[in-house]
């Protein structure tokens, strides 16, 4: 039988972004099941202390760093905090995101930058925190969250996809800056998944549309990425890094046509 201990996250240190709730949250659980020592960000003190509650309650170990991740000078302070109380971080996972829907006209500079900030610029600030003490440690784990948005894009939300593919470019950028340090950098690129994010769609044709275009023909909870987080987390991705994992029910290796806009064209 396969050994599989290389997939077991036992005695490491985990920072999650935005673990409060949705996918971040979902990522918290999956990691503290795997063995690491959960630190999970939010921006409210009773959002973080809830998810704690819940990933102690299955009997992981959690405790609440409650920063703003574009809180930009404060950063690195938060960051040596964590590792200075629990002598290490081998974890980092870049969940923390928002997203501004608004045509262009509508979609002035603070939006705009607001949305740059927290999904990629955060991204950047937080992993260079990281770093340090990855470094000094002799390696570590930066996941950051990225989407179809990082490889394609949709009218409404172009703060979004600039931002999303910047973290591609981030991601491929700190793999080749940090790999001599032992340290990898992927990217998780989720498809659809149901969380406060995107609720208000369900019952509108975008709803089905997500459908139409995914070969799984659904939309995915957030447990589904975790699989994945993990694997990347651990020693059995130890030579993967640069990479974008798309866990997207095949959308982004799909044709943007479905069938019925397909009818009656050559090829
Ligand atoms: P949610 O809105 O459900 O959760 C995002 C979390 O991030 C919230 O807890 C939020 O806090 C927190 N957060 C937002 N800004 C900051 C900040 N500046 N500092 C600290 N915490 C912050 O989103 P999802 O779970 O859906 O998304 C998580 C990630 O997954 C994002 O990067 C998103 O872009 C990505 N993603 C999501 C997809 C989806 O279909 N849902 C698809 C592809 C990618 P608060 O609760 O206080 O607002």
């Amino acid at each position: 039988m396969a050994d599989l201990s290389a997939f077991s996250l036992e005695g490491r240190v985990a920072l999650v972004t935005g673990g409060g709730r949705g996918i971040g949250l979902s990522f918290a659980k999956a990691l503290a099941k795997a063995g690491a020592a959960l630190v999970i960000n939010d921006f409210r003190a009773d959002t973080a202390d809830e998810a704690c509650h819940a990933v102690e309650a299955m009997g992981g170990k959690a405790r609440p760093a409650v920063f703003d991740v574009t809180d930009f000078d404060r950063l690195e302070a938060h960051v040596d905090g964590i590792a200075r109380d629990l002598g290490r971080l081998d974890i980092l996972v870049n969940n923390a995101g928002i997203l501004i829907r608004a045509p262009i006209e509508d979609h002035g500079m603070p939006d705009f930058t607001r949305v740059i900030d927290t999904n990629l610029n955060a991204v950047y600030a937080v992993s260079r925190a990281c770093a340090r003490p990855m470094k000094a440690q002799g390696g570590g784990r930066i996941i950051n969250v990225g989407s179809v948005m990082s490889i394609s894009s949709r009218p409404g939300i172009i703060s979004y996809v600039a931002a999303k593919h910047g973290v591609l470019g981030l991601t491929r950028g700190l793999a080749a800056e940090l790999g001599p340090y032992n340290i990898t950098v992927n990217a998780i690129g989720p498809g659809y998944i149901l969380t406060e994010m995107n609720r208000h769609v369900l019952g509108t044709p975008f709803e089905q549309a997500v459908i139409d275009r995914t070969p799984m023909a659904r939309w995915a909870s957030p447990e589904e990425l975790t699989g994945t987080a993990v694997f990347l987390a651990s020693d059995a991705a130890g030579f993967v890094t640069g990479q974008l994992l798309m866990v997207d029910g095949g959308m982004t290796s799909n044709s943007i046509l479905v069938e019925s806009e397909n009818l009656g064209a050559s090829s």
